[in-house]
């Protein structure tokens, strides 16, 4: 580790933790990434759900390469016709199910989010939004005022006051549909909840929940910024679940390890953006020509390899392989979005150490700290999957 570029790191680059990882990077390949001494790592967290066609992937890289080179930014969003923009569009729209065909391009998690709610509250002219308990959408004061309650509250508190108007419901809690009404604009939901500690949805939950929003006319957002492209099996969370959201929110993933952001929904909802008054939602940078390039490469990739038809085959031989150690008290998981429950912080904690030593990144989650997480890039090989849960389970030994 260079100590120098560490203290400059510490002191320049602003924190967000009095305790941050400091492992230097030099580069990263597959499912590794190396520091300079060349220690290897295996990425378990794929930088949160992000890195869902591994490091370094030749269709990515090169697709960025030469966008850079033909061309970047050139005007602000939703002027010039982009190439890379356009095709990745229609990609999505013909990928996701109908109506759901129209592609409004961000930076990121938060901000897809942040267009999703303004949407909803443009096209119902309602302004109540309702989220679920222990849900994250992200650090922006509109996504935050969206966090779930009880757990939110600590970051919450801290900001306030947010936006007006917000309540959260338990997530898989039929009986609070109820409060879904017709004063609502919408419900933000994560099909699968990730920083909840892996919670998949109860069987006819999401279902029961599409159906309440529709009779009162609210809106349903579905935030897929962890679980789509991949993460839970399908391209989408919802294709796996078979409901269709009004609005989904994309991001992490969607880019190829570039930023990018969109919210997605019918033209007929997204049309009310454009006027009444024209402008109302407008970025700089969103559907960045060079991010578009290179998540339209990371999804052809996904589709023309086949990858995401082995990863719920491959979520699983993590569990099957991991569930009998006696330290493990219980896996949740969804495709390739895995918790492991240790049952005890301490723990938690001690592992984390082990990892690092031992060279596995994994990482705990925002609102549950007694599990590790398991979201591996998903060209992970079934060798790499045996070999990172060998690492593991001697960790686990030594608790
Ligand atoms: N929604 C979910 C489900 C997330 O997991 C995250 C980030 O972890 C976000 C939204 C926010 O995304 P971003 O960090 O790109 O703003």
């Amino acid at each position: 580790m260079n100590d120098i570029l560490r203290k400059q790191f510490l002191r320049h680059v602003a924190q967000t933790s009095p305790a941050p990882q400091l492992i230097e990077v030099a580069r990263a390949e597959g499912v590794f990434f190396y520091t300079p001494e060349g220690k290897p790592y295996y990425d378990l967290v794929s930088g949160v759900s992000v890195n869902n066609v591994g490091h370094g992937n030749r269709a990515v890289v090169e697709a960025v390469q030469r966008q850079a080179a033909d061309y970047m930014h050139i005007m602000v969003y939703g002027e010039m016709v982009e190439r890379p923009q356009v095709e990745f569009a229609r990609l999505l729209a013909e990928s996701l199910p109908e109506p759901l065909d129209s592609v409004y391009f961000l930076n990121s998690g938060a901000e897809a989010v942040e267009g999703a709610l303004k949407l909803a509250k443009r096209y119902t002219a309602r302004t109540e939004m309702i989220s679920m308990r222990r849900a994250y959408h992200g650090s922006t004061h509109g996504a935050m005022s969206m966090m779930g309650q009880p757990e939110g509250e600590e970051w919450k508190c801290a900001f306030r006051p947010l936006l007006p108007d917000t309540k959260a419901i338990r997530f898989n809690n039929i009986e609070d549909l109820s409060l879904i009404t017709e004063r609502t604009a919408c419900v933000l939901c994560e099909p699968v909840q990730g920083e909840a500690g892996v919670i998949p949805p109860a069987d006819g939950y999401l279902q029961a929940l599409r159906q309440r929003c529709t009779e009162v006319g609210a809106l349903l957002i579905f935030d897929e910024i962890q679980t789509g492209m991949g993460r839970t099996g399908e391209m989408f969370a919802m294709q796996k679940y078979g409901v269709t959201p009004d609005i989904v929110c994309l991001a992490k993933a969607l880019g190829g390890g570039m930023p990018l952001g969109a919210f997605i929904s019918s033209q007929k909802i997204m049309s009310t953006l454009t006027h009444n008054p024209v402008l109302g939602h407008i970025t700089t940078f969103g559907g960045h020509p060079v991010c578009c390039a290179a998540g339209l490469a990371a999804m052809r990739f996904l589709q023309d390899n086949k990858v995401v038809e082995d990863v719920e085959r491959k979520g699983a031989l993590y569990e099957e392989l991991l569930k009998d150690h006696p330290a493990v008290k219980e896996i949740r998981r969804s495709g390739m979005l895995l918790a492991v429950e240790l049952g005890e912080s301490e723990k938690l904690y001690k592992i984390m150490d082990l990892f690092i030593e031992e060279g596995i990144m994994s990482d705990w989650f925002l609102y549950c700290d007694t599990a590790f997480r398991i979201s591996a890039p998903l060209v992970i090989t079934d060798e790499e999957i045996r070999d990172s849960v060998r690492i593991i389970r001697n960790c686990l030994d030594r608790l």
